[in-house]
């Protein structure tokens, strides 16, 4: 899952365990008893092809899915997910450097006035 980790880590621990989240998968499991994916294997888990509605999810931000095809399905990058990730912290450094060196060239050009 190409999530921040910190927002990977607080689904994990704290929304995948809720109530909530409990009874939604069981529920969708109910509903769609195989696999949405491959339509071979009883669905095991439920996928959020959405994280925008988090506790409000609707019945299309879920997939149900088998455990093999979930795997499969976090181990791809999501090209939706990855055009909103969060920049790496060495572009956050690259981009510090750029405003540091213009700072420089911008003090070295007053004193040399
Ligand atoms: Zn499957
Ligand atoms: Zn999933």
């Amino acid at each position: 899952m190409s999530y921040p980790s910190r927002r990977q880590r607080w689904y994990r621990e704290k929304y995948l365990p809720s109530e909530h989240w409990t009874e939604t998968s069981r529920r969708v499991r109910g509903e769609r008893p195989w696999c949405e994916v491959c339509q071979d294997a009883r669905s095991q888990n439920v996928h959020h092809l959405s994280y925008d509605r988090l506790w409000r999810e609707r019945d299309e931000d879920l997939q149900a899915i088998c455990r093999p095809c979930h795997e499969r399905t976090h181990s791809r990058p999501r090209r939706r997910s990855a055009s909103r990730a969060r920049p790496e912290w060495w572009s956050y450094a690259i981009g510090w450097t750029v405003v540091v060196c213009i700072v420089v060239l911008l003090i070295e050009g007053a004193i040399s006035k």
